[in-house]
């Protein structure tokens, strides 16, 4: 049975000591109860070590949101797939749109990203999705089999079972339009089915596929009850422990 996931991401907001606010403030809001889905926090690179020691990892994973396409050596500046697990962080969030955009990640780097996560037992969560042009030319589904085929359809299928889609349309992130709920559950459909032309119907079936773009507490109950929207990578609302936990709260 595949999971529902909440996943916030981060990207770069919080100082360490914000963020250690934050998490602690999560931790203790879903204290007293357990969630219908697996919750995850996407936090900045510095911040993971600490955020992982001051919650309950069982209750809450921890996601960086980025890792380098190398294993080790002189890449002055990178963080490894090794040392981002080693803070006791179990997630990577891998492919961001932001990523692809401002830092040049090309389907190249994102195969060895997506192969170095796997080889040190982090769970990548990866993300796809089309521009606005590509939405009005109709081109969408085209566009993010082939991110798909170019990055993730050519891992085992032993390794393609450990990953997490999510599905991000670039027009809708941190715009406030939502993707319809038509229009998501339309495309992750759409990836379910390639999934099973790939690697069959039952890890098709068993694969968490997210979307992200604007979702909030508002939206992320009709989202969610469509059949193939296992959950959310959420942006913005994950910066307040109240909307975040709305938004877990939607399962
Ligand atoms: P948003 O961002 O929720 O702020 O739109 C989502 C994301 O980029 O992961």
């Amino acid at each position: 049975m595949r999971k529902n996931i909440v996943a916030g991401n981060w990207k770069m907001n919080k100082t360490l000591q914000e963020g250690l606010a934050l998490a602690t403030e999560l931790n203790k809001a879903l204290a007293g109860s357990t969630p219908n889905c697996d919750v995850v926090i996407g936090t900045p690179a510095i911040h993971l070590a600490s955020v992982a020691a001051a919650i309950d990892t069982t209750k809450i994973g921890v996601a960086a949101q980025n890792c380098a396409n190398k294993e080790s050596g002189a890449y002055t500046g990178e963080i490894s797939a090794a040392m981002v697990k080693s803070t006791g962080a179990n997630y990577v969030i891998l492919g961001h749109s932001e990523r692809r955009e401002y830092y040049g990640e090309t389907s190249a780097i994102l195969n060895d990203k997506v192969a170095l996560a796997l080889a040190n037992g982090l769970t990548p969560i990866y993300c796809c999705g089309e521009a606005l042009e590509v939405r009005n030319a109709n081109g969408q589904n085209a566009y993010v089999k082939n991110q798909l085929e170019e990055t993730i359809f050519n891992l085992s299928a032993d390794d393609f079972k450990k990953i997490v889609i999510a599905y991000e349309p670039i027009w809708a992130i941190g715009t406030g339009v939502t993707a319809s709920t038509e229009q998501a559950q339309d495309m992750l459909a759409f990836i379910r089915t390639i999934i099973a032309e790939k690697y069959g119907k039952e890890i098709a079936e068993n694969t968490s596929i997210l979307y992200g773009g604007s979702c909030n507490a508002k939206n992320a109950g009709e989202l969610f009850a469509q059949p193939d929207i296992d959950g959310g990578l959420i942006g913005g609302a994950s910066l307040k422990v109240e909307d975040f936990k709305a938004i877990i709260d939607a399962f």
